[in-house]
């Protein structure tokens, strides 16, 4: 079935969970922004754990613990982070990957959090850590799926080492867990409120593309229709005058033919400027396809029009292209005021195309109006 009403919505999932694979996105994009996932979490989890490893290892001190356990230690604080990358960046899914890689945080949390006998303050960093890292990188679903791990380990650790209860950390654990729990958020946020920024910027990139036409940098035919028809229902509800132009370059398979395609774009490009530099600041300019321009000229009548346009055919008339100093750019130029008698939008279009091929058949490079 069709759609109702054609919008971007058809074409649209919203994506709850950004950390899914979202079917809007192509294989590249996916990679990409599983990369760029993998790679926030990479300084966060290497300076948060590097700092860990003194509470940790002062509690190990205290206790005293194997050998084995400094080994451990020594692997999981300073040698994961990086493993960890490594894992991610090499993945051909990093994002799955890096989410494999926060549950094995999770799981070796509360091996941790066991090992220091639940000791308050390393315990209550490590669980901040697992807390922050999967809020922030999967919403309350990992996070959950993130606790379960951290709280499964940290029994299963309990119960096969059998080290007893100790909660109290002496002055010493608390001085030392004192940078982990400073570090770790300011460094997670600083990383994130990059991305954000950066998102922010390709999102107001993106809004530009959307509704400009690339090369000359008026609005492309899809907006302005739409300012069209926004124009349309105002002028028809408070009763005001509006006129619309359809504007076609003369012979310009000709131009492209003869003189080439990098003429025949610069010559699109400076109708535009001329165009910009004739009509009025409120005049709403659109490339409506290849050669073809559209404005929307409200609260004006098409004498008005037409003594804009005669402006713009002068202007032409005594410019050329420095690439192409011989060849003269005329166009012609289709005139439709509003009238009652137009019930929607398009015909109002319509008038003004009829216009336009008024002035084609009538010889080219005049403007003539909608009888
Ligand atoms: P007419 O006087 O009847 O308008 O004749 P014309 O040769 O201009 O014919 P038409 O308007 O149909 O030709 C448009 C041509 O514009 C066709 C296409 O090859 C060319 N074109 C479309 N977009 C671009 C573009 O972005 N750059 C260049 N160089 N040419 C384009
Ligand atoms: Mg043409």
């Amino acid at each position: 079935m069709f759609p109702k009403i054609m919008n971007d919505n058809n074409f649209y999932t919203p994506d709850g969970s950004n950390k899914e694979r979202n079917p809007n996105l192509s294989d590249e994009d996916h990679y990409n922004d599983g990369l760029q996932f993998a790679q926030r979490e990479r300084l966060p989890r290497a300076a948060g754990l590097a700092c860990l490893f003194f509470p940790l290892a002062a509690e190990m001190v205290s206790k005293p613990m194997a050998g084995g356990w400094w080994i451990l230690l020594v692997l999981w604080t300073f040698v994961w982070p990086h493993l960890a990358w490594q894992l991610a960046s090499r993945s051909s899914d990093p994002l799955a990957s890096e989410t494999h890689n926060i549950k094995v945080d999770a799981i070796l949390a509360g091996i941790w959090v066991a090992l220091t006998g639940i000791n308050l303050m390393p315990s209550l960093a490590l669980v901040m850590m697992v807390f922050i890292t999967t809020m922030g990188a999967g919403g309350p679903r990992l996070c959950l799926v993130a606790v379960f791990l951290t709280l499964v380990s940290c029994l299963a650790t309990l119960q096969l080492t059998g080290i007893a209860f100790a909660p109290v950390s002496p002055p010493l654990t608390i001085w030392l867990t004192v940078p982990v729990l400073l570090i770790y958020p300011l460094l997670f946020s600083w990383v994130n409120y990059r991305a954000a920024i950066r998102m922010e910027d390709s999102r107001r990139r993106l809004q530009v593309m959307s509704i400009r036409d690339g090369m000359t940098g008026v609005y492309n035919r899809r907006h302005w229709e739409t300012l069209l028809r926004d124009e349309f229902d105002n002028c028809r509800r408070h009763q005001r005058v509006a006129t619309l132009l359809l504007i076609d370059v003369d012979h310009f398979k000709t131009i492209n033919d003869t003189c080439g395609h990098d003429v025949g774009d610069e010559a699109i490009v400076a109708i535009t400027r001329h165009l910009q530099l004739s009509l009025r600041g409120s005049d709403v300019i659109g490339r409506f396809g290849g050669d073809e321009f559209a404005v929307i000229m409200g609260g004006t009548s098409s004498e008005s029009a037409i003594a804009a346009m005669t402006r713009v055919h002068d202007r032409l008339a005594t410019f050329r292209l420095t690439s192409a100093p011989n060849l003269a750019l005329h166009i012609s130029v289709g005139v439709a005021p509003l009238t009652e008698e137009m019930a929607q939008y398009r015909e109002w279009l319509k008038a003004a195309d009829l216009a336009l091929y008024k002035a084609k058949r009538a010889g080219r490079n005049r403007t003539e109006v909608a009888a």
